[in-house]
């Protein structure tokens, strides 16, 4: 068996041209922590390892009038430690925190993670509520992806087999807005999550709800907001039954897998109370 080839470019613009000239042969590798795994496991057998190691000014995080920009070298611990992101919405440093444990923290890339498109994993339904979107680089062009587009089946994203995502951007939140994370493991503390739930609301003057935005993932293939679900909140003052009721449209509505973390009918009932927690925490944070 030949050696892998081991390719380091040193800006996104050369990765992206490489893996358009190693087409299927070749695959990125940020932070390492999904893909040697997979190596390991014999589950992809690729001839080229492109290394995002030596790509610089990719690990950055900046807020400005269009919102949060996060790097797509970031690592997923800078992200939780971060003041700027701990002021822009705690409950996406939350998020972060609550990823695996240190040691995957320290290692892993946002990039990375949103990539590996693991339909187990926390940031997504977060930054899906949060209306995140991602930039991609191509070796001709850049174009940006809405994370409601970029997720579109298990293991599988938007990305075109040449393209790199480069940088995270999440819309500014108004400041009567406020924002939750939940996360359900089945397993152990540490594990990856049975049930995530993402959720942002806003709210008027009066305590009417302006907007609401609830994303579910990990229970299903890619994370998932109900617009008849969050309609229901729109102009109203978020009461125990309404939450509920919400919260039981997610669990009605979703069709939820069954994996080692939980069968379907046990997801539908994580996902009522972990939808309604959400929102007892954004409807009880003002
Ligand atoms: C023990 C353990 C526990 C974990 N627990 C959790 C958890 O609780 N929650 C959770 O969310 N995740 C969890 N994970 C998953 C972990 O967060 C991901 O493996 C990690 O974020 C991947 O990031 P990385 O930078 O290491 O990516 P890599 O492993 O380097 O790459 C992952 C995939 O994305 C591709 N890729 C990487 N960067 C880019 C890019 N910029 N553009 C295009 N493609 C790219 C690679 O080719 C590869 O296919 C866990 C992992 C382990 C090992």
């Amino acid at each position: 068996m030949n050696p892998i080839k081991f390719l380091e470019p040193t800006d996104f613009s050369e990765a992206s041209s490489l893996l358009d000239q190693y087409t299927d042969d070749a695959k990125i590798i940020a932070g390492g922590v999904s893909i040697t795994l997979m190596l390991q496991q014999k589950l992809i057998s690729p001839s080229v390892l492109i290394s995002l190691g030596r790509v610089s000014n990719y690990d950055f995080i900046r807020h400005d009038q269009d919102g949060l920009h996060i790097g797509a070298l970031t690592k997923l611990r800078d992200i939780e430690r971060s003041d700027i992101v701990k002021k822009f919405c705690p409950a996406l440093a939350h998020t972060f925190s609550v990823v695996g444990n240190v040691r995957v923290r320290n290692q892993a890339t946002i990039g990375g993670n949103l990539s590996a498109a693991d339909y187990a994993a926390d940031p997504p339904s977060m930054l899906a509520a949060l209306n995140a979107r991602v930039q991609v680089q191509g070796p001709e062009k850049k174009r940006e992806i809405s994370l409601g587009k970029f997720f579109l089946g298990f293991y599988t994203t938007a990305l075109e087999s040449n393209e790199i995502l480069t940088e995270v951007v999440i819309p500014n939140l108004s400041s009567s807005a406020r924002a939750a994370y939940h996360k359900y493991t089945s397993i152990s503390a540490e594990g990856r999550p049975c049930v995530a739930v993402g959720a942002v609301a806003d709210f008027d003057a009066d305590g009417k709800c302006l907007d609401l935005r609830i994303a579910v993932g990990a229970a299903v293939e890619t994370p998932q907001r109900l617009n008849s679900a969050e309609a229901m909140a729109r102009g109203q003052i978020l009461t125990d039954e309404l939450v509920a009721a919400i919260a039981e449209e997610y669990s009605l509505r979703l069709d939820p897998l069954t994996d080692v973390r939980g069968s379907a009918w046990y997801r539908k009932e994580m996902i009522r109370v972990f939808v309604k927690r959400a929102l007892q925490e954004v409807r009880n944070d003002r």
